[in-house]
């Protein structure tokens, strides 16, 4: 089934103004981060999500759950800046486990940005996964801890009830009302096993890797060292 693509061009700017604002602090946040101007990109990012989450809010008083939708990724817009900032930032610092966390997440955010939204809204999602996916392979990581445990309840983050519940109709991954529906793990099972895996389901659980943050470019960190170094700005080739 082909998922719905959802428009944020198609917004009725005058019916919300504050969506044009939004558009216009997205471009102005961009430009914050083009030029490593990270406290700006971080106040900004915050505002923002704050307005598009009212603007959601009047969307559902309105009976609008198609704007109420696309203020969901809106906000998801900002998180995929901020997060880029994030990973920007520590890479500087040499603090290489933490940008990688930080690039995951720019790399979740931008992954769901290109198959759910029309791509005619202000960024090329699909070049920004293109530039990220290249990062990640600058890193050594290539060994994951993934842990498998047995879940015994969940709940639904829309309704609350257990999706096997007959009252809960709504499908992981789907939007209702400018909310993600996803399931969340009520009680822990039994624990399975660790395994070690070049493809987990997260690549957040890293295998630590020790290095001197004096001699990086002799580390197995020395290829995104290069990268930061060379590129200087975010989001350039
Ligand atoms: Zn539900």
């Amino acid at each position: 089934m082909m998922n719905k693509l959802y428009d944020l061009c198609s917004v009725d700017v005058d019916k919300y103004p504050i969506w044009d604002e939004i558009s216009t602090n997205i471009k102005e946040t961009i430009d914050y981060l083009f030029k490593k101007q990270y406290e700006k990109v971080y106040a900004s990012t915050k505002y923002n999500k704050e307005i598009a989450k009212s603007l959601k809010m009047d969307c559902i008083n309105d009976n609008n759950e198609d704007v109420a939708n696309c203020t969901f990724y809106s906000i998801m817009i900002f998180d995929l800046i901020e997060n880029i900032a994030n990973f920007w930032e520590s890479a500087e610092n040499v603090e290489y486990a933490e940008s990688w966390d930080k690039l995951q997440n720019a790399l979740d955010c931008c992954k769901k940005l290109t198959t759910d939204i029309k791509q005619n809204y202000l960024l090329n999602f699909s070049l920004i996964l293109e530039h990220l996916l290249f990062i990640e392979k600058l890193y050594p990581y290539n060994l994951f801890a993934s842990i498998s445990l047995g879940v015994n309840k969940l709940k639904c983050s829309i309704c609350g009830e257990s999706p096997f519940n007959s009252k809960c109709d709504h499908i992981s991954g789907e939007l209702y009302w400018g909310n993600l529906c996803f399931y969340e793990a009520q009680e822990i099972g039994d624990f399975d096993h660790i395994a070690i895996t070049p493809f987990p389901r997260d690549k957040r659980c890293i295998i630590l890797i020790k290095y001197d943050k004096m001699k990086v470019e002799e580390s197995p960190f020395r290829m995104i060292y290069d990268f930061i170094n060379k590129c200087q700005y975010p989001l350039r080739n």
